[in-house]
Parts: structure tokens; sequence; C-alpha cells
């Protein structure tokens, strides 16, 4: 041992990584103690719009292929200054505060004491720690690693711990979330002038139809899942167009959404959408994340299962960035921590919860790496 998960979660916090800014600096401790640790370490760097330079790492333990991957990132929301002191992690009454706490630097603490504790001898499959930038707007760093990761591309784990906090419960799915833009043109003209041709009557019957399936969707059970809670896809649409009462509006566009899962004819939906907008000849874009499903009989659910002593695995409401990586590995999200407070003033850990991360963490690795045992 010798890893205070509870320590090394207060160094995080108390190395500001906001988004919006470089997260170099939290990247420099994590790739140092990610070394001191046994691991070789791939950094990936690129850079925002602002010329931020953002920071990926991508660190290997053992040899070969395959193997388990703990897939965290190191940005946080803004930490809303004026109202606590959010770089300044304080533990009261068994919680740990401070910004990051919950989402992730507690979670990449329980990570990086974990897999401290593993001897390179002991692994028969390897061990890494992906920690991304930008999770938290956009998801960049996680795609970045996908698309340039040498270390990824080459040794491909077959599972992945997305360590976002579930409160410790094995999490295997979670919705996903398409959306698409549809946009009529027009003429703008003023109504006195018989001129003007009005986007927004074009778009009017395709609204219509919007309408109609919303109403299916929310009466149909062949669109829901009853895996997840609502069960329902959150079909939802909004509209703006650029007229007034006495101007024909030029433009008038829809925005639609939809949170997709698994088994709830979701494709069907996003196809019907599509043809439907492209055959009135309007615009088009559109753009999905998908939903993350991990069977629940898959031998990753599985040993989180026992790693938690938990036999019933969750879905949950939240996104994740583990749909980048859901194309190479099967997934899992667990974490310590709740994500009702992240994101807040007054984000906390339970260091409790903090602390029994670490055995479960261990415990999967000696699950899905190894050494065989009989
Ligand atoms: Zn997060």
């Amino acid at each position: 041992m010798g890893h205070n998960v509870l320590q090394l979660t207060k160094e995080l916090i108390a190395i500001p990584s906001v988004s919006h800014w470089s997260n170099a600096a939290v990247s420099n401790f994590i790739e140092d103690r990610l070394k001191r640790a046994g691991f070789e370490v791939e950094r990936l760097e690129y850079t925002y719009k602002n010329d931020e330079v953002k920071v990926n790492l991508v660190a290997k333990k053992g040899t070969g292929t395959g193997g388990l991957a703990f897939l965290c990132h190191s940005d946080t929301v803004s930490g809303m200054e004026e109202e606590w002191e959010p770089f300044q992690p304080v533990v009261k009454d068994g919680r740990l505060y401070g910004r990051g706490s919950c989402d992730m630097k507690g979670p990449l603490a329980a990570v990086l004491a974990a897999v401290a504790d593993v001897e390179t001898a002991h692994l028969e499959k390897p061990l890494y720690v992906v920690v991304t930038a930008d999770e938290e707007i956009g998801l960049f760093g996680a795609r970045h690693v996908v698309r340039h990761s040498k270390v990824m591309q080459e040794s491909r784990p077959t599972h992945g711990i997305v360590t976002e906090p579930t409160r410790l419960i094995p999490v295997y799915g979670h919705k996903g979330y398409w959306f698409i833009k549809v946009t009529a043109h027009g003429k703008a003209a003023h109504t006195s002038s018989g001129e003007g041709q009005s986007a927004s009557f074009r778009l009017a019957p395709f609204l219509a139809e919007m309408a109609a399936l919303s109403e299916q969707f929310q009466r149909d059970p062949s669109y829901m899942n009853d895996e997840f809670d609502p069960p329902t896809n959150g079909f939802n649409m909004v509209f703006a167009d650029d007229g007034q009462p006495n101007m024909t509006s030029a433009t008038a566009s829809c925005s639609i959404s939809l949170r997709t899962m698994p088994n709830a004819r979701c494709q069907e939906i996003m196809d019907l959408i599509t043809t439907k907008a492209e055959a009135y000849g309007f615009e088009v874009k559109a753009g999905l994340s998908p939903a993350v499903y991990t069977p629940t009989d898959s031998p990753l659910v599985q040993a989180a299962c026992h790693a938690t002593g938990n036999f019933q695995p969750e879905t949950v409401a939240f996104g994740t960035e583990g749909f980048h990586y859901q194309k190479l590995m099967e997934l899992v999200v667990l974490g310590p921590g709740d994500i009702a407070v992240a994101h807040t003033v007054g984000e906390y850990v339970p260091v409790a919860e903090l602390e029994a991360a670490v055995d479960m963490y261990k415990r999967m690795i000696a699950t899905i790496c190894g050494p065989a045992r009989d």
C-alpha cells in the first residue's frame, strides 16, 4: 500500500484543470505518477481553439495485446470561485469537497492508487490508464486518443472501465444522443408586397408529422426500453424562424433530438426523419453520440459485479466519453461519488467510497488481467 488515495485526490484537486484552459500541469503530475508506477506513457498533445495546449495520456503496463483500460479525464467544469474555494480541498464529515472530487479526480486518484500496487510480473494481460482532456466540453480528447494513439491502435485493450461517478454501482449502459437540424428556405418580403415565400409555411407540414411521431413514441412500447429510466426516448423539437408578423421568413428551422437506446427502434426513427426532411427538399445536418451498452452477462460486467458485490448492474441517464471507445472494447462505467453533485458548488466524494474504489479496481485488474488462478 502506501498510496493514500485521499491525499492524492487532494493534490489533483489543487491543480486546477478547467476544460477551457490547458490541462498540461495536471497531466504532468499524472504522467509522473504513472511512470513511477511502472507505466510506459504515450503523451498526445493538441491545441484547442484558443491556443491552449491539451494533453491526453495513454499509459500501458505489461506486454502483449488486449487487457483492461481505465478510461478517465483530467479536465473539470468551471470552479465557480465566486461561491466557494473549489481548488482548496477540504474534508468534512467523511466527505472530500473540491472541484473534480467526484468528476473525476477522485475516481482518477483511485485508479492511480490501484494500478501502482500491481506488479508487472503478475500481469498476464496489459493494463492501461487513459486520461483525456476536454471531456466536459465535447469529448474531443477521447476522440483524439482513438484517432491518434499508437498504444491503443497496436495494443487493442479488450475491456474498459469508464471511471465516472456511479456510487460504485456497475453501470452497463447509458442512452446516446442524436440531433438533426432541418432548415427550410423561403424568400423574405414585406407582406404588403405579395412577393414573399414563407419558409415557415414550407416547414409546417413537416412539423405536423414530427408532432404525430412524438405522440406515437409516448404511446407505443416498441419505441421504449424498460432497462432505462425513463424508458422513453426524450423526443424533442425546437423551432426558429427569422420572420415577423408583417414579414415572411427567409429561413425556418427546427432542431429535433432523440435519446437513443438499443432495442427501441432508434435507427429506424433517425432514418425515417432524415428521409422525410430530404423528401421535402430541406437542408439537413445531423450528429450522433451513440448509446453505450454492454450485455449484463458479459465477462466485464460480471467482473464488476463480483468486484463490488453488487449483482444488480444499472443504466444511467448521463452520457460519457465511452462511446468513442466502444468500437474497440467492451465497457462498464464504475466509479466512486455521485453524479448528482458533479458540476455543483460543494461537489464532494465520500472518503469511504474513494477508498473502497481502490480495492474494487484492484479486484477487477486481477480478474481481467490475471494471473490465472486455480
Ligand atoms: Zn466526468
